[in-house]
């Protein structure tokens, strides 16, 4: 794929403090192009600025788009790496198909990633905990009002130097399993990492803030019974010895600090058994103290300990409030291959 790149000729200051998550864009921004007949064309990496875009166009309508989220990290030694750029790559793609968005090829957007990333290098902050946060997106772009198949799509790469997700330490968060929304069933959109998903989960997140929560912890959407996920974040828990995690059956993002968790796990000694968990057995295993510790994963937080669960009027805590020894040993792992403190034996980093 062939990239054009236009740098910009007003570079903005670069903010040191007070970095927040996704408050501030970079310089630059990538744009490709698809069309049914032309396929992929027209990459570029621009200024940053809004895009133009025509009112009927697919994605304000029927809501067709897809996004990633990753990020670029500098080492200690000032080189910039990624943290298994594939695994997104692969995972768009999967959304993409979900929604009928085009596909595009893995060494090409692997290739618009780094190259992106590349330009924008001197954007990845080096205080501890911050990062270069990635936001690939693709939307549906026909500018008509007919409800067909998707013509014309625009992929965009943004970027946001993002401070430490734990400014003042890691903090145990209180989260309310929620009983009426539901976020994805089994053939809908679950798996995909799609805005849509989110829109629909606006409700029940804004409803259990209000209670003084900070996620909510989605059951099934059919049977309203198995564990899920914990807002925008997958979930495991610690019983009896035992680490579980909801299988992936459809409606779960297969979230990729999901994967690496499992790796590590069980790499260290641990027993992780990916299955469905329903709601009555976590709340029997914190009822007779067998659930030993419980936190959430993703990129944002790499791993986020549940220090209390609220479900049918009861309050449950997990671990004192505290977080569990599995809890940091991951965090410890994880945090050390990304910002390359640790050795990764894993393969999984990618520098730049
Ligand atoms: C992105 C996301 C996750 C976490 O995935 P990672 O690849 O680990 O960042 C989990 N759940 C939802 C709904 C997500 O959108």
């Amino acid at each position: 794929m062939e990239i054009k790149i236009t740098k910009t000729t007003t570079p903005k200051v670069k903010p040191t403090e007070n970095l927040g998550f996704g408050k501030t864009f970079t310089d630059h921004m990538f744009v490709a192009e698809y069309t049914r007949d032309k396929g992929w064309h027209d990459a570029k990496i621009i200024p940053f600025g809004n895009l133009s875009m025509h009112p009927a166009a697919t994605v304000f309508h029927y809501g067709a788009e897809i996004f990633e989220g990753m990020k670029a990290y500098r080492r200690a030694d000032g080189k910039v790496q990624l943290f298994r750029p594939l695994e997104n790559v692969k995972r768009m793609n999967n959304s993409a198909e979900r929604l009928r968005l085009p596909i595009m090829p893995e060494e090409d957007m692997l290739e618009a990633i780094k190259t992106f990333v590349e330009v924008e290098k001197d954007w990845v902050p080096s205080n501890e905990g911050e990062s270069l946060y990635i936001r690939p997106f693709l939307f549906g772009n026909d500018e008509t009002l007919g409800v067909h198949s998707i013509n014309r799509s625009t992929f965009v790469i943004i970027a946001s130097p993002s401070g430490s997700y734990y400014p003042e330490g890691i903090n145990p968060v209180k989260i309310m399993i929620e009983k009426d929304d539901v976020r994805a069933v089994r053939g809908g959109t679950g798996f995909a990492k799609c805005g849509g998903n989110y829109a629909a989960a606006n409700r029940a997140g804004e409803n259990a803030e209000k209670k003084g929560f900070t996620q909510v912890l989605w059951l099934d959407g059919v049977e309203r019974k198995y564990i899920e996920e914990v807002g925008a974040m997958n979930v495991m828990f610690k019983i009896n010895g035992e680490i579980i995690t909801p299988a992936l059956t459809g409606s779960i993002l297969p979230g990729i600090t999901r994967k690496s968790c499992i790796e590590v796990l069980r790499k260290e000694g641990y027993t992780v058994t990916e299955r469905l968990l329903s709601v009555d057995e976590l709340t029997e295993a914190m009822e007779n103290g067998t659930l030993e510790e419980a936190w959430g994963c993703g990129t944002a937080a790499v791993v986020s300990p549940i220090g209390e669960l609220f479900y049918d009027d009861k309050k449950y805590t997990i671990n004192n409030m505290e977080i569990g020894e599995v809890t940091q040993k991951l965090y410890n792992i994880l945090t050390g291959i990304q910002w390359g403190k640790v050795e990764d034996t894993f393969g999984w980093t990618v520098e730049i």
